[in-house]
């Protein structure tokens, strides 16, 4: 059905209406409100029988042109921006949560999501049982009539672990539990998550989208494929929505609810990163497998974890998956914390950063920063190492890049 690439599609969607001005790109529409011709089109407009915009927490022109262009490339039956990667999760959990059921999840996850689903999610009564995604008898033992979602990150970070995604949505099939995955390491343009059984999915798109670290923001993508008769919360919704009730829900109630819409400012900034993204991705993913070949061979660095190494243990599923380049992020492993601390203070060109897919090279310890207010307890658990540096790769060469690594890792005082 889909004749036309990827990167020619985000950038020729057609505007849902025409341009009054017929401005060649996406006007930013800076407005809270919008008017009416009568009161009869503002009735149908509230009670949702037209698709006139109201008002901007629920929608807005230049948000929606955002979501349009992705819900395009992606064949996903709906798209919701957010204003976050954290919101965008939020409000999915919440679409299918309710008091007494659980979430089957790994404990290696994004800080705050882990956070979110333990403690946030925990004070009202979800529980999320943390177990080992890579073992599928596991995780089918810990499901139970209360299961409301199979949650995880496609490879997680920092410890780079790959679940097999067509097992989990096996599972998820068999025993009526839909599967929501969080992508936003490898972006839709190259991982079809729908392929692999994942029902809803979720994007920090702050990261490869944004691409130059302008703003921050987060997407729901539902591919209307699960069925939501077998949940117990939305089952009474079907009649009315059927394949569409979680995108019901979730726009009609929790995100109006929650008030995290995306901004039209982010979304005019968004565009543009989703523009450039797939040039940006093949770039970044080939210095991120190149540069990752040179620091195996480096005697100071103790391990090289990416899963497009063949020594890594994910490999295989990996590239079945992602192909030969899953994402442009690695890890490594030098002596001690203070190893790690004294290469990090040396980075001349890789900038001391947290974030994603930046164009800029990246280099941040995760142990002190982003897993920094945890117990070590927690960090063990969640395979966290206090030796460990995380590189975000961008759109330097890698020449560069590998001499200023090499220039860090280097004993002499200059
Ligand atoms: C950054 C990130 C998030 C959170 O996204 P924000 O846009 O920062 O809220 C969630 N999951 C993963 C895998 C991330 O890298």
């Amino acid at each position: 059905m889909k004749e036309i690439s990827f990167e020619s599609q985000v950038l020729h969607t057609p505007f849902e209406k025409e341009d009054a001005y017929h401005s060649l790109s996406m006007p930013v529409y800076n407005t809270a409100a919008y008017e009416f011709d009568s009161a009869e089109a503002m009735e149908a407009a509230f009670c949702g029988y037209t698709s006139d915009h109201a008002y901007s927490r629920i929608t807005n022109p230049t948000v929606q042109n955002f979501e349009n262009k992705i819900r395009v490339v992606t064949e996903a039956f709906s798209v919701t921006a957010l204003n976050s990667g954290m919101a965008a999760i939020s409000n999915a959990l919440i679409t299918v949560a309710y008091s007494g059921a659980n979430i089957i999840t790994s404990a290696h996850l994004f800080g705050n999501t882990y956070s979110f689903l333990k403690n946030t999610l925990g004070a009202f009564g979800v529980e999320a049982r943390f177990c080992d995604l890579t073992n599928p008898e596991e995780v089918s033992s810990q499901v139970d009539e209360n299961t409301c979602a199979i949650f995880l990150e496609v490879i997680t970070n920092p410890q780079l672990e790959v679940a097999d995604l067509k097992k989990l949505s096996a599972i998820g099939k068999e025993k009526g539990v839909p599967l929501i995955a969080d992508t936003t390491v490898v972006p839709f343009n190259i991982f079809k998550a729908k392929d692999f059984g994942v029902d809803i999915e979720i994007v920090s798109s702050t990261k490869y989208i944004s691409g130059g670290a302008t703003s921050i923001g987060g997407l729901i993508l539902d591919y209307g494929t699960f069925d939501w008769k077998r949940s117990s919360k939305l089952a009474d919704m079907t009649t009315q929505f059927g394949n569409g009730t979680f995108t019901a829900k979730l726009r009609k109630e929790i995100h109006r609810n929650l008030g995290a819409y995306m901004t039209p400012q982010v979304a005019y900034m968004q565009t543009l990163g989703l523009e450039t993204m797939e040039v940006r991705y093949e770039r970044q993913t080939q210095t991120c497998l190149e540069l990752a070949k040179r620091l195996q061979s480096l005697k100071e660095i103790e391990s090289v974890n990416y899963t497009g190494l063949k020594e890594s243990p994910f490999y295989k599923i990996s590239n079945a998956q992602f192909g030969s380049y899953p994402g442009a992020m690695f890890t490594f492993n030098l002596s001690s914390k203070e190893a790690c601390f004294s290469f990090m203070n040396k980075l001349k060109l890789i900038r001391r950063a947290t974030n994603l897919f930046d164009n800029k090279t990246l280099a941040i310890h995760p142990a002190s920063t982003i897993y920094g207010t945890f117990t070590e307890e927690q960090r063990q658990s969640m395979d966290v190492s206090s030796k460990t540096i995380r590189l975000s790769l961008g759109l330097e060469s890698v020449d560069d890049l590998f001499n200023d690594i090499k220039q860090a890792l280097s004993q002499e005082i200059f």
